[in-house]
């Protein structure tokens, strides 16, 4: 049996469905066994009220933007609203933040998108959550809206393509990298733009700094794809990413669904959304699109095959009431839903900001999957984060919870070496911010290296990289000093 959305009214009332047949376990009833006495806790209580991933924004919290004054619950939920109010220009920013933030700001906004490699677009929903009383240091404005003060000078080796995906593509829209698993690229556009987007060189329409190629959203172009898949008995897992799900219309999606299951050797589909972060009430009331993923699990779990949503959550402060119902709607009708975060300065880069991201996805059902140290893309020099940096966020957060809900924190390796743990490299210089790793699943010939961005290097390492005479000789010192000068280097 399905479960509707009307069958849940509160998380409350999911966790009292329960009924313990006492009498015939010969078990106490739940209120005396709470009544007992422990002689000896050993460990101190923990006040619940300090449990705070347990806490769900339930106000009308966008009501605060002077536009949304008198926006309904209803119609906020109403996906018709969020698609039709998303801020894709800054006039429309403007517009919906005038009197609650200053002039300045948009003058920021503006001269910051001139170096920007991604568009803006912001969700309503996102817009709202943002504490515009200090938009500068707000862990969501930090993701989507470029201020020209918050750039940093680019590391002399981030790229627009630093995961060399249009090298590892065989036909249009699909990257073939690994042995048994393809990731297929139907669309080029998503429900919102992150600054700090993997597909800079493809995602979202062109910028001041980036002509971008693009995915074509159209079943006619995807069929070189999906020969690919099939002409292909090892590949048994299909990513299906983007551009955003979110953005297919229902029929693409069963469509692409049903098509992939029927190819006899894929076994796993995950559909890869930002959308839950961003709009968690498409899940409630976009029900053409709900169904249609719903159908494709369903169907999924009839062949035998594995039907996942892959998300990407950043931070706790996306989360509100509205994404536990949407959630819970997912898990109640069978779907499995996976996080992948990006790990960012300033959003999820302190051992509070991440573990409570953490719980909070776990609380909701929510496998926390991956944690990727930021890749080295053109225009983020800002918001990244060393190695050292995540090597001991990791150590702080492995153990706060469930393991199957601790993320592994992985280095996706620059130049398209693939997937690997953060903490699994041959070499690391804390003072040149080098650090050097094998793939060999990947290409055992090759050799991958990841730069630090230069202002979390120590003093004489940022004087090194100043000198750009002495740059190459850091480097071959790195691959030196890694014992595998044997391999071909790249980045
Ligand atoms: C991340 C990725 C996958 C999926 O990898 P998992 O480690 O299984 O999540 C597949 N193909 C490419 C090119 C990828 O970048
Ligand atoms: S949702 Fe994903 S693909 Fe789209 S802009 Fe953000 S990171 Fe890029």
């Amino acid at each position: 049996m399905l479960y509707s959305k009307e069958d849940i009214t509160s998380i409350e009332e999911a966790e009292n469905f329960n009924e313990l047949p006492t009498s015939i376990t010969g078990i106490d009833s739940l209120e005396s066994l709470i009544n007992q006495d422990i002689p000896n806790h050993l460990k101190d209580f923990v006040d619940p009220d300090s449990l705070n991933h347990r806490k769900f924004v339930k106000t009308l919290f966008w009501q605060k933007i002077p536009a949304f004054k008198n926006v309904s619950e209803e119609e906020f939920l109403d996906i018709k609203f969020q698609n039709k109010q998303t801020v894709r220009k800054l006039e429309k920013l403007e517009e919906l933040t005038k009197g609650i933030v200053q002039p300045e700001f948009i003058e920021e906004v503006k001269k910051g998108m001139e170096k920007a490699p991604m568009n803006l677009s912001i969700s309503p929903y996102i817009l709202s959550l943002i504490n515009w009383k200090d938009p500068y240091n707000d862990p969501l404005r930090i993701q989507f809206i470029p201020i020209n003060s918050g750039f940093r000078p680019d590391h002399p080796k981030l790229r627009l393509d630093s995961l060399s995906e249009q090298n590892d593509s065989p036909v249009d829209g699909l990257v073939h990298r690994y042995v048994d698993k393809v990731l297929f690229l139907p669309l080029d556009v998503c429900p919102v733009y992150c600054r700090f987007c993997t597909r800079s060189y493809a995602i979202g329409g062109n910028t001041d700094i980036v002509d971008k190629q693009r995915f074509k959203n159209a079943p006619k172009k995807w069929n070189e794809a999906f020969a690919y898949i099939a002409s292909r008995p090892e590949v048994e897992d299909v990513v299906i990413s983007g551009g955003d799900a979110y953005m297919l219309a229902p029929d693409r999606l069963r469509l692409i669904g049903e098509l992939l299951l029927d190819i006899p050797h894929v076994r796993r589909l995950r559909f890869a959304s930002k959308g839950p972060a961003v709009m968690p009430m498409k899940i409630l009331s976009d029900d053409a699109w709900t169904n249609a993923l719903i159908d494709i699990v369903t169907l999924g779990r009839k062949k035998g095959k594995e039907v996942v949503l892959h998300t990407h959550f950043n931070s706790a402060n996306e989360i509100t009431d509205i994404t536990r119902r949407a959630m819970l709607h997912l898990f109640q009708n069978g779907v499995k839903v996976r996080n992948q975060s990006v790990l960012i300065k300033g959003v999820n880069d302190t051992v509070d900001t991440m573990v409570q991201l953490v719980r909070k996805l776990s609380y909701m059902n929510v496998q926390p999957y991956y944690v990727y140290q930021h890749d080295l893309v053109t225009g983020t020099e800002d918001m990244r984060t060393s190695v050292k940096q995540t090597v001991e966020l990791e150590k702080a957060v492995r153990g706060v919870t469930a393991g199957f809900n601790t993320p592994l924190f992985v280095t996706d390796a620059p130049g398209g070496g693939g997937k690997r743990d953060v903490h699994s490299y041959d070499y690391y210089d804390e003072t040149t911010g080098i650090s050097v790793y094998r793939s060999p699943s990947v290409d055992d010939s090759k050799l991958y290296i990841y730069f630090d961005p230069i202002d979390s290097l120590p003093i004489e390492g940022q004087k090194l990289w100043e000198d750009e005479s002495l740059h190459e000789d850091l480097i071959d010192n790195a691959i030196k000093n890694s014992g595998f000068e044997s391999l071909n280097p790249v980045y």
